[in-house]
């Protein structure tokens, strides 16, 4: 049975087996790309990025900037865009027509099929996306920091990636996410966007949507899967480490907070734009490719600084509702309550001097120091379990280090065709 991704198109991989990879590139032109473009490769050849086939061209990129649409019609916030400078558009010969070999860590990952070579105006793309033209913006740096031109094309992958520990078992793309959902049984799945290691504050933002998500099934029989899906990408000095992110998710389940009746914890290759509301699209159309039913949203969803309202997804989301094939549940903030002794919701108890935010800043001091906090605050085997990760994988700490980027694992490998 064809699985239907956004837009009410199928998700095809774009996947070739090697012994046919090995002879569609025979004599091909490769080109080295970085690891911001490969894993992009990977969101496309998978169809985490579904229905898009390739690198934008430019009538998609200016659909998308002045519409929040593809060329078709299909609403898409955010450009998916393959960038190549003036040089190496010389030096290897790059125009329409020409198909190309693209390689990673020395290795050819994927074919590209080049329909169309352009410029964009970054200023008023930044505008369009962020809200905003500043550079201090990281998603607006990251578009004026790519090269003279963009290049648009049909990729297909000619070499999986080898996901290496301990993030193999969670890479779960469109088509065996999908799978997972039907031996499990759900009829409902509710995404949870992360790229932390669980407070308790997240933990019940999962539990409320989860309520949420089962509110109007049979009692008995809910169904009903929270599906954590962290992003993993570019890492900045101080976010914790992929390691910790993902395995400290999951401890929530091991440790018996979920079960593997109502939880998954899985992973997406995304470098995060920080584009707020548009943002908040994009990641509903990821979760839609993977085959969840809805998706939880708190306060300042993808947000960075004070460029976006607490509730501006929110309501971006609310204005495109009829055009997303995915059901948003909206959450308040998650706060300790010392008068309660426990988690409440913004709003809910009226110990409102009382209640303490989760403050990211308070807990990476918790965790700096190394003291086990109150279980109402880190589980405890969470916290072990981010100690255990700083000892294996962070040279002694659980946030990014210049070591740390340095030395690391690469999340995955590219290996010899
Ligand atoms: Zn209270």
């Amino acid at each position: 049975m064809a699985e239907i991704g956004h837009g009410g198109k199928e998700i095809k991989e774009r996947i070739l087996a090697p012994a046919e990879a090995k002879k569609k590139i025979h004599g091909l032109t490769q080109i080295p790309i970085s690891r911001q473009l490969a894993n992009e490769v990977i969101g496309i050849s998978y169809g985490f990025f579904s229905p898009l086939e390739g690198f934008m061209n430019k009538a998609d990129v200016d659909a998308v900037v002045r519409h929040m649409h593809l060329d078709d019609g299909t609403i898409w916030p955010i450009p998916i865009l393959f960038d190549l400078s003036d040089e190496d558009i010389a030096k290897y010969g790059v125009e329409r027509g020409l198909t190309v070999v693209l390689t990673y860590q020395g290795n050819p990952m994927a074919l590209f099929e080049i329909n169309d070579v352009f410029e964009y105006d970054k200023k008023a793309m930044c505008k369009s996306i962020f809200g905003t033209d500043e550079k201090k913006h990281p998603g607006c740096k990251r578009i004026y920091d790519t090269a003279d031109k963009f290049v648009g094309g049909k990729i297909t992958l000619v070499n999986e990636p080898v996901i290496n520990d301990p993030f193999g078992p969670y890479f779960l793309p469109p088509l065996k996410m999908r799978a997972a959902i039907k031996s499990k049984g759900w009829s409902r799945t509710v995404a949870h966007q992360t790229r932390n290691v669980p407070h308790t504050g997240h933990e019940w933002l999962m539990k409320g949507a989860f309520f949420q998500t089962y509110a109007d099934l049979p009692i008995e029989k809910p169904e009903v899967g929270v599906v954590v899906n962290a992003i993993i990408g570019e890492k900045r000095v101080k976010d914790y480490i992929d390691e910790a992110i993902i395995l400290c998710q999951d401890e929530l389940e091991k440790a018996g907070y979920f079960g593997p009746h109502n939880h998954i914890t899985t992973l997406t290759f995304w470098d995060m734009r920080y584009a707020g509301p548009k943002e908040a699209i994009f990641h509903a159309i990821l979760r839609t490719n993977l085959g969840i039913t809805h998706h939880m949203y708190g306060r300042d969803h993808a947000g960075v600084g004070d460029y976006y309202g607490a509730y501006e997804a929110h309501h971006l989301l609310d204005s495109v509702r009829d055009k997303l094939d995915i059901t948003p549940v909206y959450s308040m903030n998650w706060l300790y309550c010392p008068v309660c002794a426990e988690i409440t919701s913004e709003g809910l108890c009226n110990h409102k001097d009382k209640q303490q935010k989760f403050s990211g800043t308070l807990i990476r001091s918790i965790v700096t120091d190394g003291v086990k906090p109150p279980r109402l605050i880190i589980r405890p085997e969470v916290f072990d379990k981010i100690m255990e990760c700083a000892e294996k994988y962070g040279q002694g700490s659980p946030f990014v280090t210049e070591e740390y980027l340095e030395k690391r694992t690469p999340v995955f490998n590219i290996y010899p065709l």
